[in-house]
């Protein structure tokens, strides 16, 4: 699934998999927890995404790799922020073609200008990575995780200047895997609509898909 920082990919994953059945593997997610154990992965890592960067594709496609050799990956996994360079994407397509799989992929769009705004206002929660936005996904009881009722926390990397960094990571590096992929079973989504709206199309086309498959 690919989408801008911001986009509500990670909000729509967690709806995929809770409905789908096959896990969501964040790249980012996997790092906050490499650096969270203090890895030599998560050492290297830390400082690139801390400025909005791009960690290296030969540290990121291993780790997709291993996270993927994983028994729940057996029936389908939903990739959220990988590929995220071309490198990636054609590293990602060999696997593929290896293993006969053919790929669903998912775009979800928003405008730039209100990118930056969503990323500012979000938090998450520390044990389940649940994601909230304090203006438009708030949580139940302020500061706290529904579900896990731990307190919420906001990224390094979610303020302003880093975000735009990721912004133009985004376009320069991401772009050219977007449009790697773009030729294959490829779907638009608009991503200023309501989670549960976007959540309907996607069901929609997962249905559709799925039918002809
Ligand atoms: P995310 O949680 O997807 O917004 O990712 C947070 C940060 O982790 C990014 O800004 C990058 O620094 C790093 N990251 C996550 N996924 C990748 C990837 N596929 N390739 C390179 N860096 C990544």
């Amino acid at each position: 699934m690919f989408g801008p920082p911001g986009c509500g990919k990670g909000t729509q994953a967690r709806m995929i998999t809770g409905t789908a059945g096959i896990p969501a593997i964040s790249t980012g997610d996997l790092l906050r927890a490499e650096m969270a154990a203090g890895t030599p992965l998560g050492q290297q890592a830390e400082a690139v995404m801390a400025a909005g960067g791009l960690v290296s594709d030969d540290l990121v496609n291993e780790m997709l790799v291993n996270r993927i050799a994983q028994p729940d990956c057996s029936s389908g996994f939903l990739l959220d922020g990988y590929p995220r360079t071309l490198e990636q994407g054609m590293f990602l397509d060999k696997l593929f073609v290896e293993r006969g799989i053919t790929p669903l992929v998912f775009h979800l769009e928003v405008r730039d200008e209100i990118l930056v705004e969503r990323v500012c206002a979000r938090r998450s929660c520390p044990k389940c990575n649940r994601i909230y936005n304090l203006v438009f996904q708030k949580p139940r009881h302020e500061g706290l995780c529904d579900d896990c009722h731990c307190e919420l926390s906001r990224r390094k990397d979610d303020c302003c200047e880093v975000a735009r960094e990721r912004l133009k990571a985004y376009h320069k590096q991401t772009g050219p895997a977007i449009d790697f992929f773009r030729n294959r079973h490829f779907h638009m989504f608009e991503g200023m609509k309501a989670p549960k709206a976007i959540f309907a199309d996607i069901q929609r086309t997962l249905e559709a898909e799925l039918t002809h498959a």
